[in-house]
């Protein structure tokens, strides 16, 4: 009897030495993906300042480092169908066609939700940047006016794929009291569903450069908005472009 248990022991013993001799090794788990850093091309450099190579593209990166060509100027620049605070079918009514019919479609959106949006402004010439950059310098100073305005070349405006946008009263159009209302709630929230980030978020200063602009709304194709949207980052992170605060001319 008792011979018998311990052969029956001994036997549970090497049954597990032997348990899993001939198993596979279980896998190691799958290592997350990296996330392919995508690089903003350049073809030149004006000073301190980079020329980007796709001035067309509706990925570009255009911000205190990376500067549009002087003479780029889009090809398909449309008038959205949606209103704006103003009547005239002038150039910042312009957009390029893709961002164009996307914004129709956010402001469709907005609607459905009870939110009635008005656009500001939206395309920008580099000559236009120009004038106005050089009338807040010689209203507030060089320095105060980079905070708010940008160097030519460098505005968003110039691509026709940004566009400011307010609610449809018209108040607090490209202002700081824009932030808080509900149409800024509701960009914050679904602008990257048509492709739109905020450009330019909340405490994203350092980064950016630029001060907070519930406004001013950057088209990038659904995409690319979505991840943004996702890490909660600023285009500048998303390219590892990061800080342009600060840098001088
Ligand atoms: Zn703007």
């Amino acid at each position: 009897m008792r011979r018998q248990r311990i052969a029956l022991i001994c036997g549970a013993i090497l049954l597990l030495l032997t348990a899993g001799c001939g198993e596979k090794q279980p896998e190691k788990a799958a290592a997350p993906p990296v996330r392919q850093i995508p690089i903003q091309e350049t073809s030149g450099s004006i000073g301190d300042l980079m020329v980007v190579a796709n001035p067309a593209s509706v990925e570009v990166l255009v911000n205190k480092r990376y500067a549009l060509p002087e003479s780029y100027e889009p090809s398909d620049l449309v008038f959205p169908d949606v209103p704006f605070t103003f009547e005239e079918r002038i150039d910042k009514r312009k957009m390029r066609s893709e961002a164009a019919h996307a914004l129709e479609r956010l402001f469709e959106g907005a609607k459905q939700d009870g939110i009635f949006l008005a656009g500001v402004s939206g395309y920008r010439s580099y000559d236009r940047q120009k004038v106005l950059f050089q009338s807040y310098v010689e209203r507030d100073g060089e320095q105060a006016a980079r905070r708010y305005s940008a160097f030519p070349g460098t505005s968003e405006h110039q691509t026709g794929l940004a566009v400011d946008v307010t609610g449809s009263d018209g108040r607090c159009a490209a202002e700081s009291c824009f932030a808080g209302t509900s149409e800024a709630e509701w960009l914050a929230a679904h602008a990257y569903e048509y492709g739109f980030i905020i450009r330019y978020p909340k405490d994203k200063e350092e980064i950016t450069g630029y001060k907070y602009e519930p406004w001013h709304i950057r088209y990038v194709g659904e995409e690319m908005a979505g991840e943004i949207e996702e890490q909660s980052t600023t285009l500048d992170e998303y390219y590892d472009s990061v800080p342009v605060s600060g840098i001088r001319y």
